[in-house]
């Protein structure tokens, strides 16, 4: 599983369902002086599951 504040810019998280691959190109700004202070960690969901990062 992998929460948005997990993903880093550059990762490729996959779904093992349907084969989506998506990559981050902009990082969740949570906690920066940027961001909203309210971001929960979302996961990212497809099929019914949570991406996956890519190996
Ligand atoms: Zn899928």
């Amino acid at each position: 599983m992998a929460g948005c504040r997990e993903m880093q810019v550059g990762q490729v998280y996959m779904c093992e369902g349907c084969g989506l691959e998506l990559q981050v190109v902009k990082a969740c700004a949570d906690g920066t002086a940027e961001g909203k202070a309210s971001c929960p960690n979302c996961e990212i969901i497809c099929c019914s599951e949570p991406l996956k990062l890519k190996q």
